[in-house]
Order: C-alpha cells, then sequence, then structure tokens
C-alpha cells in the first residue's frame, strides 16, 4: 500500500518515528494509503532546513522566484487529471467539481501570487521638501501553514503561494483526512527546482504536527484555515508569543430570497450553495430564509431541484453529490439531522444516509436534507454542521431576516437574492460577513480580501493583503 512521505530539505522522506496511519477512500469506505504519522521531530527537522534555506530564498529576485513558482503552476496545470483524481479518491468530492474548482484553482494561487510580486508596491510619502517617508517590506523568515480537508489542494496552496511568493521559507502541514495532493504537490516542486528547504511539507494529526508548528519558537507567522475551536486553541498558543496570526474559521451562512429574485437563478444557485462538495464547503449557504409570499412556491422548486441530485461515485460523471469525507464526520452530519428532529424539524427531503450498492457499500453518503419548521436560534440554526444538510424558513420583512441573518457567532459569507438595487445594497451593508454575494454564489476576484468576521475569522487572506500579511513592514523617515 502507497505510503505518503513528508517533504523535507528538498527530500521525501519518512517520519522519523517510522509511524504511519490509515488514510481513507470515502467513496468505499477502506483504506488506501498509509500518511506519516510525523510529530514534533519531523518539524524540528523542517525547520533546520527552512532556517538553511531562507538567506537565499529571501534575497532570490522577485524575478527568479516568480519563475519557479510559474514553473509549479504550470505541472499543476500539466498533472490536472492525476492531481483531480488524487483528490475525487482522497476527500470523496465529485471528480468533476476537483477538476473544475479545486485543482485549477491551485495553479491559479501559484500563478497568482508568482505574477502578483513582479507588480506589488510599497508606499512613500513626501512631505514636501522636509522629508520622504518609506515603507520596506521584507519576508518574515519562516511560515506556518495549516489547512483542513475540504478544498484540499486550493486552500493548501493558497497560502504557500503568497507565503513563498513573498521570499519566506514555509512549514506546511495539510489536513491529515486529505494528505494526498499535498503529497504529489511536493513531488512537483522538487521537479520544478524548487530550492531545498524552502518548502517543507508535514503530514500527520494536529495535535502532534500542527500544534508543534503553531508552538515553535522559531515560526513567528502561522496561516490557519479550519474549524473555529481549533483557531481558539492555536490562538491560545500562538497569541501569547506575539506571533503573526491568519485565522480563517468556520460559518453558518444566510442565503437570504427576496420575492423580487429572479426566481429560476436563485433556484438553481441556492442548489449549488447548498450542497456543492456535499455541503462542505466554509461558504455554503447552509441557513435558508425566503420572504413569504414566494414561500410555498420557492420551497416546491428547491425540493423538486434537490431531489434530482444524484448521490453516488464520486468518479462517474454525473454525480452530484459524493462522499462524505470520513466516517467521523458523516456520524456528526447524522447526529445533526437527529438533532433536527428533536427541535421540531420537518425533513422536506433527504434526511438519511444511504447504503449505495457493490464497492460503494461501505461507503460514507448522505442524502441532499432540507429541513423547515426550525427557529431561527436552535442549535440546529446556530452551529456549524458542514455537510448536505439545509433549514429553510419564511421571512416577512427585511429588518426581521437580517435579525435571523446575524444572529449567530458566524461571520464568514452572506447571499442575498433581489432585483431591488436600493435593497441589495442596504441589506449587503447591515449584514455581519465578510463576503456578501449579491444574485450569485462563489464569484471572487483573487484580487479581493477575503475572510470573516466574528468567530468566523481574524485577518484577511487573497489579494495583495496577503503579500503584506507575510512581510514585515518597516516605515523610514529621511530628513532632506
Ligand atoms: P480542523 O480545525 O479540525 O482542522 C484544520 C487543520 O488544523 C488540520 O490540518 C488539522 O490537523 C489541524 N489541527 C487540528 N488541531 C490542531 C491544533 N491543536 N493545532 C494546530 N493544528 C491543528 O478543521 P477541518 O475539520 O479540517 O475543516 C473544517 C473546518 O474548516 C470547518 O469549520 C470549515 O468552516 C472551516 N473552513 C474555513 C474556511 C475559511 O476560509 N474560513 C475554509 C475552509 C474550511
Amino acid at each position: 500500500m502507497k505510503k505518503l512521505m513528508n517533504y523535507i530539505g528538498g527530500e521525501l522522506i519518512a517520519p522519523q518515528s517510522g509511524n504511519y496511519f490509515d488514510n481513507y477512500n470515502p467513496a468505499f469506505g477502506e483504506v488506501y494509503s498509509q500518511i506519516p504519522d510525523s510529530d514534533s521531530a519531523d518539524v524540528e527537522l523542517a525547520v533546520k532546513a527552512a532556517e538553511k534555506a531562507f538567506p537565499a530564498w529571501s534575497v532570490t529576485p522577485a524575478s527568479e522566484r516568480s519563475k519557479i513558482l510559474v514553473k509549479i503552476a504550470d505541472l499543476i496545470d500539466d498533472n490536472l487529471e492525476q492531481l483531480a483524481l488524487a483528490e475525487s479518491i482522497d476527500n470523496g468530492k465529485p471528480l468533476k467539481l476537483a477538476k473544475i474548482v479545486d485543482i485549477p484553482r491551485a495553479s491559479h494561487n501559484f500563478r497568482f501570487y508568482a505574477t502578483g510580486i513582479l507588480h506589488n508596491h510599497t508606499a512613500a510619502h513626501a512631505m514636501e521638501d522636509t522629508a520622504i517617508n518609506y515603507t520596506l517590506r521584507h519576508p518574515i523568515g519562516i511560515a506556518g501553514c495549516i489547512s483542513p480537508w475540504n478544498l484540499p489542494l486550493y486552500l493548501f496552496t493558497w497560502k504557500i503561494a503568497p507565503a513563498l511568493a513573498s521570499g519566506n521559507c514555509v512549514v506546511a502541514k495539510p489536513s491529515e483526512i486529505t494528505p494526498m495532493t499535498a503529497f504529489l504537490l511536493s513531488e512537483l516542486c522538487i521537479k520544478a527546482g524548487l530550492p531545498a528547504g524552502v518548502l517543507n511539507i508535514i503530514h500527520g494529526t494536529g495535535p502532534k504536527v500542527g500544534s508543534a508548528i503553531t508552538s515553535h519558537k522559531d515560526i513567528p507567522v502561522i496561516s490557519f484555515t479550519g474549524g473555529t475551536k481549533t483557531g481558539e486553541e492555536i490562538s491560545r498558543v500562538a497569541a501569547p508569543m506575539f506571533k503573526k496570526l491568519s485565522l480563517e474559521l468556520g460559518g453558518k451562512n444566510p442565503n437570504i430570497i427576496f420575492a423580487d429574485c429572479d426566481f429560476a437563478d436563485a433556484v438553481k444557485t441556492s442548489v449549488h450553495s447548498a450542497f456543492s462538495n456535499q455541503g462542505e464547503i466554509c461558504l455554503c449557504g447552509s441557513r435558508m430564509f425566503v420572504e413569504r409570499s414566494i414561500y410555498d412556491s420557492f420551497v416546491r422548486a428547491f425540493v423538486e431541484s434537490v431531489k434530482g441530485l444524484k448521490v453516488g461515485d464520486p468518479l462517474e460523471p454525473d454525480t452530484r453529490v459524493g462522499a462524505i469525507v470520513s466516517k467521523q464526520h458523516y456520524e456528526k452530519i447524522l447526529s445533526y439531522i437527529s438533532l433536527a428532529k428533536e427541535e421540531g424539524g420537518r425533513v422536506l427531503c433527504g434526511g438519511s444516509k444511504i447504503q449505495l450498492d457493490g464497492k460503494l457499500s461501505g461507503g460514507w453518503y448522505i442524502e441532499p436534507t432540507i429541513i423547515e419548521g426550525l427557529s431561527y436560534n436552535c442549535r440546529t440554526n446556530q452551529e456549524e454542521i458542514f455537510g448536505p444538510v439545509v433549514t429553510i424558513m419564511p421571512f416577512d420583512s427585511e429588518e426581521e431576516v437580517l435579525g435571523y441573518a446575524n444572529s449567530t457567532r458566524y461571520g464568514l459569507a452572506s447571499i442575498i437574492w433581489t432585483q431591488n438595487l436600493k435593497r441589495a445594497h442596504r441589506v449587503a451593508s447591515k449584514l455581519h460577513s465578510g463576503i456578501v454575494w449579491i444574485n450569485c454564489w462563489l464569484l471572487r476576484d483573487l484580487r479581493t480580501p477575503f475572510g470573516g468576521m466574528k468567530q468566523s475569522g481574524v485577518g484577511r487572506e487573497g489579494g495583495f493583503e496577503a503579500l503584506d500579511f507575510f512581510t514585515e513592514e518597516k516605515n523610514i523617515c529621511v530628513k532632506l
């Protein structure tokens, strides 16, 4: 069975302990590879390799760094089929989604930051003939990058690319639930000629590898994407060490549908925003609020569309909902469906696990589920489920729906459907979330900063902000 390896100092090596644990294919519920069970000894080796590489990488001209990172992007494109297949097998997501979203975006992340550094600039402020103030930005040193399982290569590269482009060396940890594409990326980095030690990828669990990264005294900057509870733990460790922190955390996003929406578009896109990637996207609209005058007709159309989604083998081209990423997560989602019923919810469609046939019989599948009849403040409507489960309820006024939408501890994303221009902007400005989509979902220019409000995160990723995040800023004033 294939054993993954850590990528340290430019080489693929086994974990120091020699220990491994199982990697599951969620479509079959079977072990298909072995993951290094790394620990602080491996992180220490990676830090040493990164320290050795930093003096040269940090002064490598931007044009040279750019060439190497563009080469990595090219190699991702050249290996799209293999990477998409690996990601689908590792994660359970439809292969088609991995091919059109995850892997192209991973290459785009590298290309965006590789070319971004060629055009980035810093400010200068002239005080007439008295003085000039100018800003210098230097790479910080070793960046720790920790990512989750839902969009494995996409989110991993979104951290690594700006960190490397800014001239830092990186010690990175992909999720132990979906490590395969990060492993394949390490092979591509070797092919691309990335100098040894510039990027180090350590596989293993959060408590062993993740915490060794966040608590390491020589890693002064941490970029983390994952659950709010883990973010809390990382802050507890890293904040007293005065590390620079970026935290991208959970969401419980409202999807608000006004009566004057483009009905067909709102139904179609809401199916995507609810159930893409099995609902395992932090930006999914999992709480739907529909204006009462169209509530019944919208629910009818939405339920009918959702019933048509094919749940099945992630590798089949017509599959729209694949397998849930792990047994533990599958059980968590099912427990929330039970909770919703206990809280008085009525299941309009789905609501159960699915037992598929043949090789898929051991896989973890759940029907796309729509639940109505719940109060806005019950646990089902307040806690992140992160699966193919949405709630739906009517509202009568803007004020009322804003109260529902803003009632959770999260503030990641919101969606509004209306053709009333004034209302769209008015409601968008009052929603407590880092991103608001009006009449669309998941559309984003990479130059736009990204991040959440409230307990959905601290700091912003994306755009040139990410290049700034991975640098330390010095402001110099020179008297003329
Ligand atoms: P998670 O928090 O369990 O794990 C994320 C990563 O942190 C993994 O690599 C894990 O090994 C590591 N980790 C776990 N414990 C750690 C510790 N003590 N110290 C350091 N690292 C540790 O999250 P997950 O289950 O992998 O991902 C799902 C969550 O991620 C959801 O809450 C989702 O909303 C969130 N998410 C947020 C965004 C965003 O941009 N805001 C994007 C994707 C996913």
